[in-house]
């Protein structure tokens, strides 16, 4: 089975801080994204999926239209496999309801000036990003459990959290432990993985913002600085 972990916005300096060693694995360094004028979620995966880069195409829908973006198995590497499963990927299997809330939470948080509503409404962002995170785990395990050839699951706690929490060390310290831990237990399921962010973040205050550059690793090989659109090539020859 090869296994692909696919984190929102794991910040490659946060990995190494938190020596995080089963999301380091074997090999691992930083993705080049800098052919993307700016580091967005969609335009990243989309571009990972399918081995082009999709900037224009993926903007050129509109900010808001852009997340309901769906690839074609046959435009994408998962083709490849006989019985791929594909949690959550934004511009394949994303759940748009769940995250354009979040999206809507995030807007209202920095719109608002009163300071119960910003309280409340941080609250209970965090508290669906959380949720979310707890769902995609369950159902992440459990295809690790089934008969797949291909499992990739999209976790994006770190980068939903971290927009608003970034400068809670506390916070960041735990989603990263988790993410550690989650990787931990693919090893004992799979014979090749990759762990692969779009972007990282920075702090910004205590928010956080993307950062140009993402993350990878592997247990099998040494990728390099590799482009994100490589990866099409990477795991459509294993
Ligand atoms: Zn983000």
């Amino acid at each position: 089975m090869i296994v692909v972990l696919a984190i929102d916005a794991l910040e490659y300096k946060k990995v190494l801080e938190y020596n995080c060693e089963n999301l380091k694995q074997h090999y691992f360094g930083k993705t080049d994204i800098s052919e993307f004028s700016q580091p967005r979620t969609m335009v990243l995966w989309s571009s990972f999926m399918t081995g082009e880069n999709k900037e224009k195409e993926v903007l050129g829908e509109g900010n808001k239209e852009m997340w309901s973006k769906k690839w074609n198995l046959d435009e994408t590497f998962f083709k490849n496999f006989k019985n791929p499963v594909v949690l959550d990927l934004p511009g394949y299997s994303y759940e748009l309801d769940v995250h354009e809330k979040s999206r809507k939470l995030l807007k209202e948080f920095f719109e608002t000036e009163d300071k119960d509503k910003k309280l409340q409404t941080k609250q209970e962002y965090n508290k669906d990003a959380f949720d979310h995170h707890k769902k995609i785990k369950e159902q992440f395990f459990k295809a690790l459990e089934e008969d797949h050839d291909f499992v990739l699951g999209y976790f994006s706690v770190a980068d939903v959290i971290g927009h608003l929490n970034f400068g809670d060390n506390l916070v960041m310290k735990m989603i990263y432990k988790d993410l550690d831990e989650i990787a931990g237990q693919v090893k004992e399921k799979a014979d090749k993985i990759i762990v692969l962010s779009d972007h990282g973040m920075e702090a910004v205050g205590v928010f956080g913002d993307h950062s140009t550059y993402g993350f990878w690793s592997t247990n099998f090989k040494d990728l390099g600085n590799p482009k994100i659109t490589d990866f099409f090539d990477v795991l459509g020859n294993l």
